[in-house]
């Protein structure tokens, strides 16, 4: 039986709007001030959970919330199950809105509005998608689950409590990144790199060193404020180091204190290359003068191992794999206090043939030298599911069928909720020629591109379930 998906859509799609605009209208931020254990992320996540289980109940399905994190609405029948796992929590809308970031407006075919692209839009598409096979009567042999979390920007605190008190799916989708597929996520992982804080012995006395905001960011901002004996080479020398290097910064002098602050430029943490670490430049220029005690050996580690080493390859650590690519390093966050002592915190994204424990042994046998100590955080490991894998195949033939474009397989640094299930990967709901506006100011959603992928969508769930 060929199906028009296209003209399923299309006929639904006055709906699909109004049950998507209903979702967009509520503030969904995260709000742990205002969280109790009935809200355990604040009112806003809970309610727009809420107000996406209650169009599935309209809609005549089963539903069930979970603990008010997280909730699913099922079709179908059979032992098996497939999950699409979306969420409807969104990140705080700061600065630079031209519209009300919670009041949708359909302007030049785009939806605007705070999580329209992530994830409320590409969420309601696949529920939509199950409704046609829905209302069409498809004959399936498997159960899928539209599951909806509402703490993925944060801790995934929904999902963790979901997949605790309710069943595995077998294999399934997130539909929160990009199509045609990614069947691929990189391990994460952080080691905080410790020193003691002895700053005592040199021509310049350090009094405080900080870079950085987040782990996951390269630092855009670093501030060195120390005691020098020579004040006047070293502010002769910055200038020629701006010249000389692609950051900008000042240097002002008030007696014989120093302090230096150094602009970059910021980037997500699995793409370091795409940053100019802030925090390794200027420990890079401090480290030709003489700082006394740990403060001296901090900056010779910085200047020696970590600036510019984006695969980390001084550390020995360097390694790519053919289909996921290779190890990334972001020095993220920086601090040095005298009485605290120094630390940094490296980021590393890493495809499969290496290990966390590795990296820890290795960057503890290289940096054995500085008297310092390693912490590892805890972290995620690499997650692939083979190319050709049913699953795979199905999801990349779907997009190939509606986009006449070639479907590849891919592997990120980020992590989507695909990696959640043994046999999960993310799909859509971006296109190639979509534009991101994920996390920015004056988020939108193609209209087009929410009507094809809810097409996509509801042939490739029923391609898998039937
Ligand atoms: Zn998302
Ligand atoms: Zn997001």
């Amino acid at each position: 039986m060929e199906i028009n998906w296209k003209k399923e859509v299309e006929a639904r799609k006055e709906a699909l709007l109004e049950d998507l605009f209903t979702i967009l209208r509520i503030d969904s931020v995260r709000d742990d001030a205002k969280a109790t254990p009935e809200m355990p992320v604040g009112p806003g996540p809970k309610e727009a959970l809420e107000a996406f289980l209650a169009i599935g109940k309209r809609d005549g399905f089963v539903t069930k919330n979970v603990g008010n994190l997280a909730g699913h609405i099922e079709y179908g029948e059979g032992d098996e199950l497939m999950g699409v796992l979306g969420h409807v929590d969104v990140v705080p809308t700061g600065t630079g809105w031209d519209t009300d970031p919670f009041e949708p407006i359909l302007k030049d075919d785009r939806i605007y509005a705070r999580g329209s692209s992530d994830d409320k839009g590409p969420s309601m598409a696949a529920y939509y998608a199950i409704k046609i096979i829905r209302d069409l009567g498809l004959p399936v042999s498997k159960r899928v689950r539209m599951i909806i979390g509402t703490d993925e920007e944060s801790g995934w605190q929904c999902m963790t409590h979901y997949l605790q008190h309710e069943e595995m799916p077998d294999f399934g989708f997130s539909p929160d990144a990009d199509f045609p597929i990614i069947n691929g996520e990189k391990g994460n992982i952080s080691l905080y790199v410790r020193f003691r804080g002895d700053v005592a012995g040199g021509k310049n006395e350090l009094i405080s060193f900080d870079a950085g905001l987040r782990e996951n960011m390269v630092p855009q901002d670093a501030t060195a404020i120390f005691k020098s004996q020579e004040a006047e080479q070293i502010e002769k020398d910055f200038f020629e180091f701006l010249e000389n290097n692609p950051v900008t910064g000042t240097l002002d002098v008030e007696g014989d204190q120093v302090t230096i602050q150094l602009v970059g430029k910021a980037s997500h943490g699995m793409n370091p290359a795409g940053g100019r670490n802030a925090g390794t430049y200027l420990a890079t220029f401090l480290n030709n003068y003489s700082f006394g005690g740990d403060a001296g050996e901090y900056f010779r580690l910085i200047a020696e191992y970590i600036h510019l080493e984006h695969t980390a390859e001084k550390l020995g650590l360097s390694h790519t794999d053919p289909v996921m690519g290779e190890l990334t390093m972001n020095a993220g966050v920086f601090t040095f206090a005298p009485e605290v002592g120094g630390t940094i915190a490296l980021n590393f994204r890493y495809p499969v043939g290496v290990t966390a424990e590795g990296l820890e042994i290795k960057t503890e046998a290289m940096l054995s030298e500085f008297g310092v100590t390693i912490e590892k955080s805890a972290g995620k490991l690499p997650h692939y599911v083979p190319a050709d894998d049913p699953l795979v195949k199905t999801l990349l033939d779907v997009y190939e069928k509606h986009t006449g474009l070639k479907g590849k397989e891919r592997s990120i640094g980020g992590g989507t909720y695909g990696r959640l299930m043994e046999r999960g990967v993310a799909y859509g709901a971006l296109f190639p020629d979509s534009i991101d506006t994920m996390h920015q100011a004056n988020e939108f959603l193609a209209l087009d591109d929410l009507l094809r992928a809810t097409a996509i969508y509801a042939d490739a769930i029923y391609e898998l379930i039937k």
